[in-house]
């Protein structure tokens, strides 16, 4: 089992050598717990396997899977720098110490106050199609300012059709076949191109699509190389990378993958003769995903037709069971040595049948009171929350070495009326 769970002398789980039982006690429940040092060594060792093939090569975390501002902190202080897909995103890392050159805005759908807001951060624009380019041009001065276009390489790939982000179906991306027009017109307009950009999709686990998606965008990019006369400075990939969310899934071999794309990256920039552009990839899941666990306590046992074991978070708290589908390991933090006895459904607080968070899952005899960790919660886990039934946003607990600091307070009942106001007929 490849999912990194330890266990402590009591039998109870660790998270970054702290008790989760202690946590849970001390913050009380829901609480999201992150462990630094996890970060800290995802981060490492994806920097490492890449750079060592290739030096010329950049981290931008896409920062939508964990916005945690001791999180970016954390990845600030590693060297890393942002992928945002919002003025928001670009906000709060500028607050969070990156300067506007380490972030890359890769906007789909954005207003022409946006692309101001983004452009005054100091940020680099990812442009997604030839509309923006052509409002850019009249919002600003092009000046030479240093551009980049997501291209669509028509291959896609990820856990959920949702999550699966090129090919014809795709709205992101500029298309393959225009992509020389495009890059032509953007020096007309007086811009400098000098970037392009490509995603997938999320959840994947095989170096073979991440492959096709590195030769079909470096095809492209050496086609507008070619035919249009650009120098690119950086060729970005996006992001996808998976983690294991089941005990049979297999840890992505970092090194393996890293070899494999970048001896094919090689082999096109020679084809082309494209010199060295810096490589950029976009992991979000990757560098966050395991390094979260969701705390939760068992409210109710209830034998219906089936049997239900009922916890204090539901989807608002932890979206992806709901919405994607998807499998997130669940343990009792405090019965990690007990034997798997019975299948049970584990059920959210939320008025709603589809509110599950595991279906027909093997687990220890579970009672009410019990503490169940949600692994795997640190990548679109917090920041897909909501407030849905009126329940506060969950806290959220840092681990540094065994040692806990509350990073986000628990909402309050007032939070949830904060930013309302009620007219005066109604008063
Ligand atoms: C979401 C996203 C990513 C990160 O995807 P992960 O599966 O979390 O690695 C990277 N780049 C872009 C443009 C994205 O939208």
């Amino acid at each position: 089992m490849d999912l990194n769970i330890k266990i402590n002398d009591k039998g109870h789980l660790d998270i970054g050598g702290a008790d989760a039982c202690d946590i849970a006690d001390e913050f009380g429940t829901p609480v999201y717990v992150i462990d630094e040092n996890r970060i800290r060594d995802n981060y490492k060792r994806f920097y490492e396997a890449f750079s060592k093939y290739y030096p010329d090569f950049k981290v931008f975390y896409a920062c939508k899977a964990n916005t945690n501002l001791s999180v970016l902190k954390i990845l600030e202080q590693e060297g890393c720098c942002i992928d945002a897909v919002s003025p928001g995103e670009v906000y709060i890392s500028r607050k969070m110490g990156f300067s506007g050159d380490r972030i890359l805005f890769t906007g789909n759908n954005i207003t022409n106050d946006e692309l101001k807001f983004v452009l005054d951060q100091g940020a680099v624009l990812n442009i997604d199609s030839v509309s923006a380019l052509k409002r850019l041009a009249e919002i600003i001065e092009p000046n030479g300012l240093k551009i980049s276009f997501r291209v669509n390489p028509m291959v896609g790939a990820g856990h959920h059709d949702h999550c699966i982000t090129g090919g014809v179906m795709s709205k992101f991306g500029i298309m393959d076949n225009e992509a020389v027009e495009v890059y032509k017109l953007a020096k007309e307009l007086g811009f400098n191109p000098v970037g392009m950009h490509s995603h997938i999709g999320s959840g994947i686990l095989d170096p073979e699509p991440f492959k096709l998606a590195i030769e079909s965008t470096m095809d492209i990019a050496g086609k507008v190389h070619q035919e249009a006369g650009i120098d690119f400075e950086f060729v970005d990939f996006g992001g996808g990378v998976g983690i294991p969310y089941t005990p049979d899934e297999n840890i992505v071999d970092i090194d393996t993958f890293a070899k494999e794309n970048i001896a094919l990256f090689k082999e096109k920039l020679e084809e082309y003769d494209m010199g060295n552009p810096t490589m950029y990839l976009e992991p979000g899941r990757y560098l966050v995903g395991d390094a979260s666990v969701l705390l939760v306590r068992v409210n109710s046992v209830k034998q219906s037709y089936r049997k239900f074991i009922g916890v204090d978070a539901g989807f608002n708290t932890l979206l992806r069971p709901a919405m994607y589908d998807s499998y997130h390991h669940i343990v009792v933090a405090n019965k990690m040595n007990e034997p798997n006895t019975q299948e049970v459904d584990i059920a959210g607080n939320v008025c709603e049948s589809g509110d599950l968070f595991a279906r027909d899952r093997f687990m220890p005899e579970i009672e009410e009171g019990d503490l169940l960790a949600i692994l795997n919660a640190g990548a679109y886990g917090f920041t897909m929350s909501s407030n849905y039934n009126s329940r506060p946003l969950t806290p959220e607990v840092l681990v540094e070495n065994g040692k806990c600091h509350l990073v986000r307070e628990k909402e309050t009942f007032e939070d949830l009326m904060a930013k309302q106001t009620i007219p005066e007929h109604l008063q």
